[in-house]
């Protein structure tokens, strides 16, 4: 059957690439994707096929990559990070089911939780979740429904889509229901054009991430109660030191 590879390519530059990915994209006749992406891996395959489209035309992107598969090519839709986290993933899925006879396959890719992380220490070491603060595809009662959860359960939380031009007093709204249950002084940090040229970072309390200059290129990371600093990092602590000496407390009673 014709297929779509739905293609993470990582936060940034080649080094993030898995070899299933740099396959996928060797094997396939067209490589799709919006402009900055497929820009970031034109020059790997100069004699191949590419088609792009401007953002936020993920349906006509996806419909096109669909209808050529159908029409007997295969198509990679490259995507940031993994193509199943805030990616085209499901959205290939969808439409796949719609006009019948086309594959898709997910090559997984490194998301800007696991390379941002990477960067801050290891702050989600822990139980943690994912949540995106854009409204355009979820309302935003939800959204704070899910922030409120997400404080209340004691998770590291990392924040995609943190700020916008449109959204620009959405993190602060974020800071302020997550303050119902985290303390001010909660250690978080963020990281900037992950992997990118321009990489950034900062570890910063919680009161204070609204302050921070935060954008659309930035991933935000909220500690859980355990997490601390330790020589410079954000830490989220799995708690084997903290068995250690629970089991020689044991042993010495
Ligand atoms: N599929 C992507 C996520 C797309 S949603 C992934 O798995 O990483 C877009 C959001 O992801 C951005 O607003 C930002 O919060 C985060 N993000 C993606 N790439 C990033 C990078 N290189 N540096 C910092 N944040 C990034």
């Amino acid at each position: 059957m014709n297929k779509v590879y739905a293609v993470g390519i990582g936060p940034g530059g080649r080094e993030f690439f898995t070899e299933e990915a740099m396959e996928a994209l060797r094997r396939a006749d067209v490589i799709a994707g919006y402009t900055v992406y497929v820009d970031l891996v034109r020059d790997l395959f100069p004699d191949k096929e590419m088609f792009t489209t401007p953002m936020k035309q993920e349906i006509e992107r996806c419909r096109w990559a669909i209808e050529t598969a159908k029409a007997g090519r295969s198509v990679a839709m490259v995507c940031s990070g993994d193509a199943g986290v805030y990616g085209m993933a499901g959205l290939l899925y969808e439409l796949a089911e719609q006009y019948g006879d086309v594959d898709v396959e997910v090559v997984s890719g490194v998301t800007a939780a696991i390379s941002g992380a990477a960067v801050l220490g290891a702050p989600i070491g822990h139980d943690f979740c994912v949540i995106s603060l854009s409204d355009l595809l979820t309302p935003w009662e939800l959204i704070e429904t899910r922030l409120r959860c997400a404080a209340e359960g004691d998770f590291a939380v990392c924040l995609y889509n943190p700020k916008s031009k449109k959204r620009s007093d959405y993190l602060e709204k974020a800071v302020q229901i997550l303050m119902e249950h985290k303390p001010a002084d909660t250690v978080c940090g963020w990281v900037k054009n992950i992997g990118r040229q321009g990489q950034e970072y900062r570890i910063v309390s919680l009161a204070d991430l609204p302050a921070e200059p935060i954008d659309m290129f930035t991933t935000v990371f909220i500690g859980s109660e355990s997490t601390r600093m330790i020589d410079g990092h954000m830490v989220t602590p799995r708690g084997y030191e903290k068995r250690s000496s629970f089991h020689k407390d044991q042993d010495e009673k």
